[in-house]
């Protein structure tokens, strides 16, 4: 495997130090050396007792990658260097019968990643050295079983010999020898299999098993470098962001031997309880046993404390071993540990992984202990681990059985965290009938409308197979704290029948399916949840959160669109209303004729008003006779429009007190902070029936009620319908352009913040509202809505004799307006992000559909870095808010800058918010925890990178 590079680099490869013994290593070099070489290292250098061994760097891993799978120079060298060490150091020698060493190879990356890896152990076994085992441990079938093992091991993952080869053979010789298990074989038995494992080599490879124990340590650290980029290891990677181009390393270790009798053995353990945190060792110890032995789970292993009672002083070494290390690390310890004829050997020390309570708790206490500061304690928990804490999850033992049981039915998009079961349920109507009668239920819809809302409010999770992390189906279901699951693209849902399926899987309405809104899996049948203590029962969160507070700079607000969801926004520690999307509160059942009836009216009486206006303007201007005939005309259009004129105005003042109310409990609610209210933003189509729907039903009233009423109104909606349809909606007809065409409905909406703000005031109550303008591309179009709002604001003030604080902004969520956000920011008080928006128009991908269709393909083949509507894009859509509040900020220092899209619940994206000077994040209202940390981690991390 020598290389094959130009005579300079083999200059600098050789002088490249490749291979650290463990005591020339230490924990800083974690890069280096990976998670386990850095951790014996840092052992051995305080003096523990770790089994003598040596690391290769991850570096000589990608010199492998990159000098096409061969050692860099110099390597192979230094290894057997550091193995002459190790021999010296142990008095014993590879491949020597009388003296033997065996040595473990491991790989160990950077950062933890179990199982994905390939390690070899027990190497250095041969024919001769295997008796050479045997005298050692007095324990002739111990040996040959290691020795089978060890052919079995190496030749699936050093040779790539299927391990289905040697299992087949295996099986063959329980046979012969009528033995149950494995452990029923007896030494010679085991000699047997020893000898057919090595003609499958054979057979399988065309050589000879490498019996030359240096050969065999050359193949194993080539074999290691290669798992690194085996499949496995990539997925995994993968799907923990960790980078490929890290490389692991490999550690060359002097096996010890758990398996010498009862003063022997062999565990694991954490120096805390990681799924409580409780303060005490917690793990599992086998007496007379190896490694392999505890993992396997043949034997039922003791817990850790019984180690106490069968050998207290081995015991009392390991409690005060385990103490130092978590002392040194300052962070709980997960380590491997081995006794070998009564003498401790710590063969692994790792930052324990742990649960959402174990991570608060240790951080707590670790304050209290004086081990950590507040800084640490809270970029230690992580904003995973907060989400783990307040939403309901499965039974982790259960979900895995489901697993086993095939019952996993597919996976779609995690829109909203939160383990949810029940009936399955394929309209709304139905789901909230039975959801308000107290039945479970999971809402399941291709994908929802706001007509479904009124479904998902009693039900317990929504499923669609539909959408992505920003369609309606994630906004609405995340705002309420509901667990969701979207974009299932495998289900296909027969509204008709009532049925979803999944390739020839068919679900039935009321059937029980279980989904994880945080994993995205849809299961059939029920999986036990564990609910979430409430956040006020959870002292050590809250001691960290007010920690986060005290650390963070963002804001963090809440979207809220109801005086509950404010109340509960509030009490997690929001700091105002973000986002309050008016047509949330259109929905209502009650609501939604009168909300149509407008609608339906709008074009009608609209065209009335600026045929009006411009009959009038000629009439100023026309002569006597002139003037008469225009008066007729408008004295005509003014009758033929009136009824639609009547029809606008009464949905108007029916909708007006239902704002007022609504307006008036979300400022309540805030009293003294800010709350955002956007008027109506999204296509008015989305509150009539659907056209695909009418046109059926105009088609079967035809056929079998002709002169009904029911038709004529029907027929009267669809081409009403008709008449508003859009090829593009999201382009279309929506947002400030809404306000423009029809001005009555953001009047009425202006008219029910301020006289709801007025009421307060009279009330006494501090009521802050900031009215906010959907969709802006150009200045014009706000300026022109601002004329039209202030006036109503006025008048309203005026008519009520009291005046109120309020602030006119609007959103940037059109590139357009990022880009002229100077200009912008003359006539806005305040910027609030949609970044929903804004990345669906910079990148052109329909939010509503490129997550099913074509975005998981993109981040799976890594055509996009991540999904650029959960985490936001730094370099595109970053750019054009970096340039928005650079510009927005020069033209009007003290504007008021945050962002709404639910971006703003995002951990990655908070960091970004932070950098980029923002005043505030405003994301749902059970993610406001998260984010309280998330802005606390941004701004620590910020600190201390600039020291
Ligand atoms: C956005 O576009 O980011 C936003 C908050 O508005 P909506 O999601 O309601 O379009
Ligand atoms: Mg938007």
């Amino acid at each position: 495997m020598a290389g094959t590079s130009t005579a300079a680099q083999r200059a600098a490869a050789t002088t490249t130090k490749w291979v650290y013994l463990f005591e020339e290593g230490s924990a800083s070099m974690r890069a280096l050396l990976g998670g386990k070489g850095a951790g014996c290292a840092e052992m051995t250098r305080a003096g523990l007792p770790v089994p003598p061994g040596f690391t290769i760097t991850t570096e000589a891993c990608n010199a492998y990658y990159t000098s096409d799978k061969r050692f860099p120079d110099g390597m192979w060298e230094q290894a057997l260097d550091a193995l002459r060490v190790i021999e010296q150091k142990t008095g014993k020698r590879l491949g020597d019968a009388s003296n033997l060493l065996l040595v473990s190879v491991r790989s160990g990356a950077q950062f933890s990643m179990p199982g994905m890896m390939d390690t070899v152990l027990n190497l250095g076994l041969n024919d001769e050295t295997v008796v050479g085992l045997a005298r050692l441990t007095q324990n002739e079938r111990f040996a040959q079983d290691a020795y089978r093992r060890f052919i079995q091991m190496y030749g699936r993952i050093v040779m790539g010999i299927e391990g289905r080869a040697f299992e087949d053979e295996l099986d063959k010789a329980k046979e012969r020898h009528s033995a149950a298990a494995d452990t029923d074989l007896a030494a010679d038995a085991l000699q047997d299999v020893v000898k057919t494992f090595k003609q499958v080599v054979r057979r399988e490879t065309g050589s000879d098993f490498p019996t030359d124990p240096m050969k065999q340590l050359e193949l194993a650290i080539g074999a290691v470098f290669s798992s690194w980029m085996g499949e496995r290891a990539v997925v995994y990677r993968d799907a923990n962001k960790i980078p490929h181009n890290l490389g692991t390393a490999v550690n060359v270790q002097t096996m010890v031997f758990g398996n010498m009798g009862d003063d022997s053995g062999t565990g694991v353990a954490f120096t805390r309880n990681p799924e409580t945190g409780e303060r005490a060792l917690y793990g599992d110890f086998l007496i007379n046993a190896q490694g392999e032995d505890v993992v396997a789970g043949i034997r039922t292993p003791m817990p850790i404390t019984e180690l106490e009672r069968i050998l207290p002083a081995v015991y009392k070494e390991f409690t005060e071993i385990t103490s130092r290390l978590e002392r040194t690390y300052r962070d709980v310890q997960d380590v491997e540990f081995t006794v070998e004829r009564g003498k401790l050997f710590m063969l692994q020390t790792r930052t324990g992984q742990r649960s959402g309570f174990a991570a608060v708790r240790i951080a707590s206490d670790m304050v209290d202990e004086g081990l950590v500061t507040p800084d640490e304690a809270v970029q230690r928990v992580q904003p995973d681990h907060v989400v783990q804490l307040l939403m309901s999850r499965f039974n982790p033992a259960a979900k895995e059985t489901a697993i086993r049981e095939g019952r996993l039915l597919t996976t779609g998009i995690s829109a909203s965290p939160g383990a949810a079961v029940g009936r399955a349920v394929f309209d709304a109507d139905r789901a909230d009938e039975l959801g308000t009668a107290g039945e479970k239920v999971v809402l399941v819809r291709p994908e929802t409308s706001p007509d479904d809302v009124h479904g998902m409010i009693p039900a317990q999770g929504v499923l669609t197979s539909r959408g992505g992390k920003t369609s309606h189906a994630s906004v609405v279901a995340r705002g309420m704290g509901k667990p969701a699951v979207v974009g299932a693209e495998t289900i296909v849902v027969d509204l008709k029948a009532r049925a979803m399926r999944v390739g020839d899987r068919v679900i039935n309405e009321d059937e029980i399916i279980s989904i994880d809104g945080a994993t995205g899996e849809v299961f059939v049948g029920e999986i036990p949840t564990i609910p979430p203590p409430p956040i006020e029962e959870q002292a050590e969160l809250l001691r960290v959160l007010e920690w986060a507070d005290e650390r963070r700079r963002l804001q963090v607000w809440a979207n809220a669109d109801n005086p509950g969801d404010a109340q509960k926004a509030r009490e997690l520690g929001a700091q105002g209303v973000g986002l309050c999307r008016t047509e949330h509160m259109f929905m209502e059942e009650e609501r939604l004729p009168v909300v149509q009836q407008m609608i339906l009216a709008a074009p009608k009486a609209n065209r009335l008003r600026v045929d009006t206006e411009r009959l009038k303007k000629e009439m100023v201007e026309a002569h006597q006779a002139k003037r008469t005939e225009l008066e007729a005309q408008l004295r005509d259009i003014e009758e033929q429009m009136a009824p639609a004129r009547a029809d606008y105005e009464e949905a108007l003042g029916k909708l007006l007190p239902m704002q007022r109310e609504d307006f008036k409990g979300i400022l309540r609610a805030m009293e003294g902070l800010p709350v955002v209210i956007r008027l109506l933003d999204p296509p008015l189509h989305e509150f009539l029936p659907r056209h695909e729907d009418l046109l059926l039903e105009v088609a079967e009233l035809r056929r079998t009620a002709p002169e009904s009423s029911e038709l004529a109104e029907k027929a009267d909606l669809l081409t009403a319908v008709e008449a508003m349809r859009e090829a593009n909606p999201m382009l279309g007809l929506r947002g400030c352009r809404l306000g423009l065409m029809y001005p009555g409905i953001n009047e009425m909406q202006v008219r029910a913040i301020m006289e709801a703000a007025c009421a307060l005031k009279r009330e006494g109550v501090d009521a802050r509202p900031e009215i906010m303008i959907p969709l802006i591309g150009h200045v014009n179009e706000l300026n022109r809505v601002r004329g039209q709002l202030e006036q109503t604001a006025k008048k309203v003030m005026a008519e009520q004799s009291i005046q109120v604080d309020y602030k006119f902004g609007t959103m940037i969520e059109v590139p357009r307006a990022a880009l002229t956000a100077g200009e912008i920011a003359e006539t806005a008080e305040f910027f609030s992000f949609g970044t929903n928006d804004l990345t669906q128009m910079t990148f052109a991908f329909s939010r509503d559909d490129a997550e099913g269709k074509f975005l998981k393909r993109y981040t799976e083949e890594k055509i996009l870095p991540a999904n650029p509507f959960e985490t936001v894009d730094r370099i595109g859509v970053g750019r054009l808010i970096r340039i928005a509040v650079e510009e927005g900020r020069q033209r009007k220092p003290d504007l008021e800058i945050g962002v709404c899209g639910e971006h703003g619940g995002d951990p990655a994206s908070i960091e970004f918010f932070n950098e980029v000077g923002l005043d505030y994040v405003s994301c749902s209202p059970p993610g406001v925890p998260v984010a309280r940390l998330a802005a606390a981690q941004a701004q620590l991390a910020g600190a201390y990178s600039t020291k």
